[in-house]
């Protein structure tokens, strides 16, 4: 049982991505007593990411333990943007990584659809990758930013496709009435994480890496080789990476009070005719407006619309999520009003204080190392990041003892009071979006 992330069964319903997920691939649960070099536990992005990016530098004696099915957790529930960056802010990292420090990050941060495309064309993974992204926004404040966003976009990725259209052309980016500016991405897009995610575990076993599911972690010991326990198994290992992200519940306290968890909520409408979908998305692509909480969305392969967003103020779990998801694609797209809502999930997703994702490893155990606190964004950014963490769990790179030196404080009072520090922490975060040109 997971104690961390509060799931009910409305969070739990069935979710566009397992209903239309196109590998069965199934593995087993763990009943042996395993010796390996790495152990990871989580089998969502972080895991089978870093598991992979080993496995491609030959180490490849790794063992996977996900307590559920690949993709259970957030990888399996998202909203399948890819984003341009890593973090939120990174002024926020500023003073720890210094003016150097962060032009490294700033180039990190762009490499992660790269890694997606590449990955796919790779391993041929059947995942939809489709490309073009649309940043929207709603006033000339926005504007003013994404006039800024447009200069940093080109100046990084000179090659790609980007475009800022204002007034009656935005139109040609996204069909609503609520915009006055987008920047269009033809370098991000949106991808069926699921089956992403199931072509990377499938690659990584193929290289050698064992996966067990239902597997579920129930206690661990550190020391020159961990020992790791599930209910039928154990696993020795000399390395661990604790991959379980919002997920991740008192079993490693440390790590575990680095991170506060959050919910987003998504819809998927039933398919809707070509015409519909040209009229919402011209581009055939994924959007997020730029204030400081999202609404989030995209068209499917198949037509459908998935909508998501997350509260703005208060943090609660809304009891009909379909109706409430239904109210903010309808202040969207008031058109579709008679669009038929098949369904709607939802999740935990695991929030740093800077709003910066976490790699490293515990000072006084150099062989445990963890990746989590993606702060709502981690399809991209787990890819990007992944990568630099199995160089800092193999050989050691410079970019590595970067990411990893970035301090990350603990949330006091986080069980207790968790409702009541997220809203006061949204309601800053949506504050402070007026004087960083994102309201
Ligand atoms: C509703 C929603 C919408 C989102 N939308 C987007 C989006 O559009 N774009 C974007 O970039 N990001 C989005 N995200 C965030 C993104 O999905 C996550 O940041 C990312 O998938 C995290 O991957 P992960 O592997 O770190 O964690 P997860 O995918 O959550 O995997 C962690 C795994 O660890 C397992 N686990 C936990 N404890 C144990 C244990 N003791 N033993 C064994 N296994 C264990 C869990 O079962 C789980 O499968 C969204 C998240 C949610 C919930």
């Amino acid at each position: 049982m997971l104690t961390g992330c509060n799931m009910n069964n409305n969070l739990d319903s069935l979710t566009y991505y397992a209903a239309t997920k196109k590998y069965d691939l199934r593995f087993p649960t763990l009943t042996e007593d395993l010796d390996v070099d790495v152990v990871i536990i989580g089998g969502g992005f972080s895991g089978v990411n870093t598991a992979l990016e080993l496995a491609e530098k030959g180490i490849t004696n790794i063992a996977i333990l996900e307590g559920r099915t690949l993709g259970y957790g957030g990888t399996g529930r998202n909203g399948g943007q890819v984003m341009a960056g890593i973090g939120h802010d990174l002024d926020r990292i500023k003073r720890h990584v210094g003016e150097k420090g962060l032009e490294t990050i700033f180039k990190i941060s762009n490499m992660g659809a790269g890694i997606i495309r590449d990955r796919i064309a790779k391993y041929d993974i059947k995942a939809d990758f489709c490309k073009g992204y649309g940043y929207l926004g709603y006033n000339a404040r926005q504007e003013k930013t994404l006039r800024g966003w447009l200069k940093e976009f080109q100046a990084a990725c000179p090659d790609e496709e980007i475009e800022l259209y204002v007034g009656a052309d935005v139109k040609k980016v996204i069909g609503s009435d609520l915009y006055t500016c987008a920047l269009k991405h033809m370098g991000g897009g949106h991808v069926h994480s699921l089956n992403l995610l199931l072509g990377e575990a499938k690659a990584a076993t193929e290289q050698g890496v064992r996966i067990f599911e239902n597997s579920q972690v129930v206690n661990v010991e550190y020391g020159p080789r961990v020992t790791v326990r599930t209910a039928m198994g154990t696993v020795r290992a000399s390395k661990i990476l604790w991959a379980c992200n919002a997920f991740l519940n008192g079993l490693e306290p440390t790590i575990y009070k680095k991170t506060i968890n959050t919910y987003a909520f998504q819809l998927m409408t039933e398919e809707l005719p070509d015409d519909l979908i040209e009229k919402i998305s011209p581009i055939r692509g994924a959007y997020s407006d730029i204030s400081p909480v999202i609404n989030y969305y995209r068209v499917t392969k198949e037509n459908r619309v998935l909508f998501g967003s997350a509260t703005q103020y208060l943090e609660y779990i809304p009891s009909d999520l379909k109706a409430w998801n239904r109210k903010r694609m309808l202040d969207v797209f008031p058109y579709l009003k008679d669009v038929k809502i098949e369904l709607a999930w939802g999740g935990p997703l695991s929030c740093s204080v800077n709003l910066f994702p976490q790699i490293g490893s515990l000072p006084e155990h150099d062989n445990v190392f963890y990746v989590q606190g993606y702060s709502g964004f981690g399809v991209t950014p787990s890819h990007i990041v992944c990568k630099i963490l199995a160089e800092g769990m193999s050989e050691g790179s410079e970019r590595y003892s970067l990411m990893s030196s970035i301090p990350h404080l603990n949330v006091v009072g986080k069980d207790k009071l968790r409702s009541l520090l997220l809203s006061v922490g949204k309601t800053w975060h949506q504050a402070s979006g007026y004087w960083k040109g994102r309201r």
